[in-house]
């Protein structure tokens, strides 16, 4: 630390210039600012280390508690954060980090971010947005028409309309999730004869009108987490939301979920909304939709299909028939901080009918007046910044076909890492890619004859061991910097549905070429052969079963 660093003074005078005066030319921010703008890419590789520090280590810059009672010049705490924060942070955009939703970002984001927050546009209320306002319905207006092609004439009434909303832009996936059901809870329990409606007299009130027994939301075992969250908030409870059997390709079983809801009824048993998902965020499976939505029309339930990640396929005439049936659903999730590469804080959930979110309006006296067009009225969260207009750009900058391009080339990649790992004697995938995410495992060629031959406990031994060593290489790939995969857990049939442990990898960013793709299998290999001892007790296992 310089012990010698000038200090500043607490005055109204230097107060009054951070919020007029640009920096200097020569301030660490101006510099900054030009390296940014000139090459955004090397300025995150100069700047993020590749070595990781603990997390133990990294909380002690973060440790004191006190608010500063002396404040700092700009450019010596714009070199503190290049110091301690930009430099721990993860790489999100390089090439080689194959492990996130999120990934790299168009250029052009960077100065429109700017405008954005300068403009610092409050969506609320029309007061502190005005074009934003008519401009976030047009972008809910792109994407309803891109799920639900519906017709000019259906855009002109509706698109604008004081009275109706073709869905709510939000922060991201979980808020458009909690949002669909609030909307399919409060009409599933709206207002009929003397009560009020749920969103009046509460849950209690409701089931004793309407003599249910309970309230269920059903959506498969791979259902995103937020679900939970929104089965809690909601007052369902998490233990509503029932999980349905999938097939051995992740995606949900009709059969399973006929029977269920077959049950339910037979219960009295008010099932809120049954939800398909289109790309599961383990696997990136695409639910059956078309015989779902079969399946809710015939028990007049909600339909909402999850598709925070797998929805911007609806981008590619090549792809979206693998989301077919999605145009049947009443409700929509999608993020635009996913495959739409917009910046983190871009969620929306689209409602078929302009009507849908009536159940879920909220009006007060200085804002959000009856008949104002302000977006406050049906949106769960308040404040909100002018993000859609980064979505606005993109869509325009670079259009339905260039999306098309990236989303084809990512599912095409894909399709390649996955014949690449199915060639490699000592490599296994665990789930082929249906859009741009797969999961695998490094198996040792000799134990992948020993899996073929084992079942029951020599199999989860074998199993055990596995999981152990793809931890391993996932940990130690991590901590070495170079390239990044994330790992979940599964149950694949043909291993008995045992907890099994498997890289899991996203090709969105346009830029992983495939050698990255064959060197992060190099170093996946090379790592394993660091774990002398798991892989002697690998070898063990793996001669028993043979022996026999
Ligand atoms: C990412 C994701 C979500 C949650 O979205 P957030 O933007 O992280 O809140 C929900 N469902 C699915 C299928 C997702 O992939």
């Amino acid at each position: 630390m310089d012990t010698e660093q000038k200090t500043v003074d607490v005055s109204f005078e230097n107060l009054l210039r951070i919020f007029t005066v640009p920096e200097g030319p020569d301030s660490t921010l101006t510099k900054i600012e030009e390296e940014l703008s000139r090459n955004l890419n090397q300025f995150l590789r100069e700047h993020i280390v590749a070595e990781e520090k603990p997390l133990k280590e990294i909380e002690k810059d973060f440790s004191n508690p006190t608010i500063p009672e002396q404040p700092s010049f700009v450019s010596d705490h714009t070199q503190h954060l290049l110091d301690t924060l930009v430099s721990h942070s993860v790489h999100t955009s390089a090439p080689s980090f194959i492990g996130h939703m999120t990934s790299a970002l168009p250029y052009f984001l960077m100065p429109l971010s700017k405008i954005m927050i300068a403009l610092n546009q409050n969506l609320v209320k029309i007061e502190t947005s005005k074009a934003f306002t008519p401009l976030e319905r047009q972008v809910l207006g792109m994407l309803h028409r891109l799920v639900y092609q519906q017709n000019d004439t259906f855009y002109t009434q509706w698109m604008h309309s004081a009275e109706h909303s073709l869905g709510a832009f939000c922060s991201g996936g979980t808020i458009a999730n909690i949002t669909a059901l609030w909307v399919a809870r409060n009409n599933a329990l709206k207002a009929q004869g003397d009560f009020q409606g749920v969103e009046k007299e509460g849950l209690f009130k409701a089931m004793k009108h309407y003599g249910y027994n309970g309230m269920a939301v059903l959506v498969s075992k791979r259902g995103h987490y937020s679900l939970k969250k929104a089965a809690d908030v909601l007052g369902l409870g998490q233990d509503e939301l029932i999980a349905i059997d999938t097939d051995d390709a992740n995606r949900l079983c009709p059969s399973a979920l006929a029977k269920q809801l077959k049950q339910l009824q037979q219960q009295n048993i008010k099932v809120i909304a049954v939800i398909g998902v289109a790309g599961t965020t383990e696997t990136g499976n695409i639910d059956p939709l078309d015989e779902i939505a079969e399946l809710c029309q015939q028990y007049q339930c909600h339909f909402h299909v999850d598709a925070a990640w797998g929805g911007a396929t609806l981008m590619s005439n090549r792809y979206r028939t693998l989301l077919k049936g999605i145009e049947r659903a009443d409700s929509v999730t999608i993020d635009a901080h996913k495959q739409l590469y917009i910046p983190m804080g871009a969620g929306m959930v689209l409602f078929k009918n302009p009507d849908s979110m009536r159940s879920v309006e909220h009006h007060a006296q200085y804002i959000l007046r009856k008949g104002s067009k302000d977006l406050g009225s049906h949106t769960l969260e308040g404040s909100r910044s002018g993000m859609a207009m980064l979505v606005y750009a993109a869509m325009n900058i670079i259009s339905r076909p260039g999306y098309e391009l990236l989303i084809n080339q990512s599912i095409e990649k894909a399709q390649y890492f996955a014949k690449l790992i199915t060639h490699q004697p000592d490599f296994e995938l665990i789930s082929a890619p249906e859009l741009c995410l797969l999961t695998y495992r490094y198996v040792p060629e000799k134990t992948r004859k020993a899996l073929k031959v084992a079942s029951g406990k020599p199999l989860a031994e074998l199993n055990d061991k596995l999981n152990e060593l793809t931890q391993f290489i996932q940990k130690t790939q991590r901590e070495t910097g170079r390239s990044f995969v994330s790992r979940t857990q599964l149950n694949p049939q043909h291993l008995e549905q045992r907890d099994t442990i498997v890289f899991r990898v996203v090709l969105a960013n346009p830029l992983t070429q495939n050698e990255i793709l064959q060197a992060v299998l190099e170093e996946q290999r090379e790592i394993a052969a660091k774990a002398p001892n798991l892989n002697k007790q690998l070898m063990s296992l793996t001669n028993e079963l043979l022996k026999k």
